[in-house]
């Protein structure tokens, strides 16, 4: 029986963790949930699988968890805040962590659990991209096994060979071929761009998504955010990573080897499947999902990416060149950028411009330890927010 933590069990992620969870409760048992503050969802996610603890964000959303689940007899344990997070993902009654909170919020309580030496099924992409080196320096001291649910990173690992903490060179790799959809604004003329709304940006061709990494899928930042990520998980250099746009979203991305073979991992576009398969990894279980039809698939198309249309990839594998807290100033530029875009404040082209200002105008340093990534973090921040003031006095 595995036990685990959910970390946004409330999430578009949580959400189809649980669902695959309830298809195995024999293999499967949840220790705990947490939300930030969709707390009548994590009420009755609570009555449904008893964790025996629920994180909420605030003390005012404990409070009324807390008197939810009394109304309900369900005897949960009740806490709050980012120390509770912590302890959730790292306590010993829990094997395995779902980390799949949105942004840097995640970071604190996904390296609790990889210093714990947990089973870490990783959503939480910016977790990673901020932290680099001492995530997988807490990995590797630890013990932990650290398994990709980003779907693309999910199908590479499913394309290497099974002991994959080897650099890409030894095991023949030429290039890793990350998957794109393109997002929503693939055809639309670049000059329109100027006037997308939320709405637009959100509304995803084909995953069913957040909307922070809704609107990073129609920047491609999603997609930048994913090469750093393949760096820190394959041990690939940028120059063996190459984003291929690939609309049908059939193949979740691919390997090529020097011999000349490309391994491909093909799926519906539904995220129970890496999560099953992380879950159960070495074992196969079922995810809920049906296999694709290739014979309705008419067609697989294939195209390069183009950094006029999408400025956000170049800025992202600019980030990972120049190393160090660069990535951790490119995510929180983006992370508040998205947020001024989803609340109407600045335009959507405003989002690759904000960063571009902000990367340009903080320098970056080496990675000292959580402390000093978390103040940069905040810098970066701050820089975000007097860009968007003194362009739109907002
Ligand atoms: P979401 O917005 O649907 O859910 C986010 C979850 O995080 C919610 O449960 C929310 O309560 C929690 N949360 C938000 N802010 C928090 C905070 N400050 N403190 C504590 N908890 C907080 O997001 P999602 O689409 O499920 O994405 C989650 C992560 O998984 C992201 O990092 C995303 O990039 C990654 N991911 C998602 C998908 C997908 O299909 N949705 C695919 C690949 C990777
Ligand atoms: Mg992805």
């Amino acid at each position: 029986m595995q036990s685990i933590t959910i970390l946004g069990a409330t999430g578009s992620i949580g959400l189809s963790t649980l669902d695959v969870l309830a298809r195995h409760a024999d293999r499967y048992r949840v220790y705990a949930l947490t939300a930030y503050h969709r707390i009548d969802a994590l009420a009755e996610q609570c009555l449904r699988f008893r964790p025996e603890v629920a994180v909420v964000g605030t003390a005012d959303g404990a409070k009324r968890l807390g008197y939810l689940l009394d109304q309900a007899g369900v005897n949960t344990s009740v806490e709050y805040g980012e120390k509770a997070l912590e302890a959730v993902a790292s306590a010993s009654e829990c094997d395995t962590v779902m980390a799949a909170i949105v942004g840097s919020a995640g970071l604190a309580p996904t390296l609790a659990a990889a210093r714990a030496g947990k089973k870490v099924l990783l959503a939480n992409k910016e977790a990673l991209v901020m932290s680099g080196q001492l995530f997988m320096d807490a990995v590797n001291s630890s013990g932990a096994t650290l398994l990709p649910i980003d779907s693309e990173h999910n199908a590479i690992f499913q394309c290497l060979p099974h002991s994959y903490q080897r650099k890409p060179s030894e095991w023949g790799v030429a290039k890793i071929l990350l998957t794109a959809s393109g997002g929503p604004f693939l055809n639309r003329a670049v000059e329109s761009l100027e006037n997308v709304t939320p709405e637009e940006a959100v509304a995803h061709p084909n995953w069913v998504m957040g909307r922070k990494i809704s609107v990073d899928s129609a920047t491609m930042m999603n997609k930048g955010l994913e090469v750093i990520e393949a760096h820190w998980l394959f041990g690939a250099e940028a120059n063996q990573i190459d984003v291929i746009i690939h609309p049908q979203s059939t193949i979740h991305s691919m390997v090529s080897y020097l011999d000349g073979s490309v391994l491909a991992q093909l799926g519906n576009p539904d995220m129970r499947i890496p999560i099953a398969h992380a879950l159960a990894y070495p074992d196969r279980i079922a995810s809920g999902v049906s296999a694709v039809d290739l014979a309705q698939i008419t067609q697989l198309t294939f195209q390069r990416p183009d950094f006029d249309r999408f400025p956000c990839l170049k800025l992202a594998y600019e980030a990972l060149l120049a190393g160090g807290t660069a990535p951790a100033i490119l995510n929180a530029a983006n992370e508040v950028a998205v947020q001024a875009f989803l609340d109407r404040r600045i335009s959507f082209r405003a989002i690759d411009a904000l960063i571009s200002s902000v990367m340009d105008t903080l320098p970056h340093t080496d990675i000292k330890g959580l402390d000093a990534l978390l103040e940069q973090d905040s810098q970066a921040r701050r820089a975000a927010q007097s860009y968007i003031q003194s362009t739109v006095g907002a």
